[in-house]
């Protein structure tokens, strides 16, 4: 891996006390790499995993031309022997899905097929049943309700033997799982689960069955943490909350280093800060400390510690709780999933039309938290929660979005675009 010291060596406009988000995001993508392992699983046992290899399709899918339609299958040839605007067809046979097929219709025959069942030789489109009369043996249809080719799928469709059906470093989605059973496919490899432990500092806190003293407050940092960290379907080590006294942090930087790939604490990296946490950070590793230009979330230390020959990224988080939010998903998610092989692509950012006008200054990103809701006029608007502070964490349990509001950008009028980040996701 390259040391964060290399990396930010090659920046010529490099400063610490004024970082922009774009800029931290590249020291940290030109820093961590993907961890090696690699495990099979049955497929099932692949949700959300990372794909470690490229699946090529062993087989076409579909196997062979089938109908798309319950009708009459029929060489598209005698929509045009027809001459006049009446086709008609004498039925031979039937085609049942799961049939292996044997007719052979002949000119001016056709047989009756069912979705999914193997095209008749020599049939290359299906009339759907609805189209058509039925006389006795014989089917009547108007030449112009079927064009050559209609309601026929082709055989590797949808996907073709030996060409690639999933790259390696996919998070595997439900659709993906039942694209590799389609192949037939039982067993897969993905990369192994990445390690995270992390821990809260801070002498104020409380974990929840203890009583709150004054001036303390309950820790709610590992919780959130817990839930973000869960959904990057990484392996926890929760390791409480971490009193700010020296040997006491040091043992736990140790023991979280020693024992996962990346450890992330929240609390203790602000400027002025009356603990340890930033000295023994400094100590274990090859930290920096960083003053970002983004609200909320400004402080965040970023490096890599070590301690008896094993080595994890660190990602010391700011105490606020909105903050802590903030920066694992701007920074600490990409660089977990880079971490575990993914190639994830950038959540999308939706322009919106603001319902209010917002207060922003250049020279800084802002993530406030927003409702993205329909107004009266049916159109997709976006509003903030209300109270925009750091530490109101009610503003990200009411939101549904962030919204991105980009480092040049100023103030914005009511009714002004702006960047929206979905929080919801249907896969
Ligand atoms: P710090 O970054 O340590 O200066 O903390 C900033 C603010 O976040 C302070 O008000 C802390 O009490 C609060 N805070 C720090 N850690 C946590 C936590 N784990 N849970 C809730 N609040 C926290
Ligand atoms: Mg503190």
């Amino acid at each position: 891996m390259p040391s964060l010291q290399s990396v930010i060596s090659c920046l010529s406009d490099y400063d610490p006390s004024a970082l922009p988000v774009a800029q931290a995001n590249r020291i940290i993508a030109d820093v961590v790499e993907p961890v090696s392992g690699v495990e099979q699983l049955a497929i099932r046992s692949a949700l959300d995993r990372v794909l470690a290899e490229d699946v090529v399709s062993p087989i076409d899918v579909p196997a062979h031309d089938n109908s798309a339609m319950d009708g009459f299958a029929f060489d598209s040839a005698m929509l045009s022997v027809a001459g006049g605007s009446e086709v008609a067809l004498r039925i031979v046979g039937t085609a049942l899905a799961g049939d292996a097929q044997a007719l052979v219709p002949g000119k001016g025959e056709t047989v009756r097929i069912m979705t999914g069942a193997v095209m008749p030789a020599g049939c290359d489109t299906v009339i759907p049943q609805e189209f058509v009369k039925v006389d006795g043996d014989t089917i009547r249809f108007a030449a112009d309700a079927v064009r050559a080719g209609d309601n026929r799928r082709l055989r590797g469709e949808d996907l073709a033997r030996g060409k690639p059906a999933l790259a390696a470093g996919r998070v595997l989605r439900p659709a993906d799982l039942g694209l590799l059973a389609s192949l037939g496919i039982a067993e897969i490899k993905v990369r192994r689960r990445l390690r995270v432990a992390f821990f809260s500092t801070g002498d104020e806190l409380r974990s929840i069955g203890e009583p709150l003293d004054p001036g303390c407050v309950y820790d709610s940092n590992r919780y959130t943490l817990h839930g973000m960290l869960r959904r990057l379907n990484v392996d926890l080590i929760d390791m409480g909350v971490v009193r700010d006294d020296p040997a006491a942090l040091e043992a736990a930087f140790r023991t979280a280093c020693e024992n996962a790939d990346a450890v992330i604490t929240s609390g203790g990296v602000s400027v002025g800060e009356a603990d340890y946490t930033k000295a023994i950070m400094a100590r274990l590793g090859d930290v920096t400390f960083w003053k970002i230009a983004m609200r909320p979330g400004r402080p965040m230390a970023f490096g890599r510690i070590g301690s008896n020959g094993r080595e994890a990224l660190l990602f010391g988080l700011p105490g606020n709780p909105v903050a802590v939010m903030v920066t694992f998903y701007h920074f600490v998610r990409a660089a977990l999933q880079r971490m575990m092989g993914a190639d994830a692509a950038p959540l999308p950012l939706m322009p919106v039309r603001s319902a209010s006008p917002i207060r922003k200054k250049p020279g800084r990103t802002e993530y406030q938290r927003g409702i993205l809701q329909r107004g009266a006029d049916g159109q997709w608007q976006v509003r903030i929660t209300g109270q925009q502070g750091s530490g109101v964490l009610r503003s990200m349990s009411e939101a549904n979005c962030f919204i991105v509001l980009g480092h040049e950008q100023g103030s914005v009028a009511a009714g002004e675009l702006v960047d929206v980040m979905v929080f919801e996701g249907l896969v």
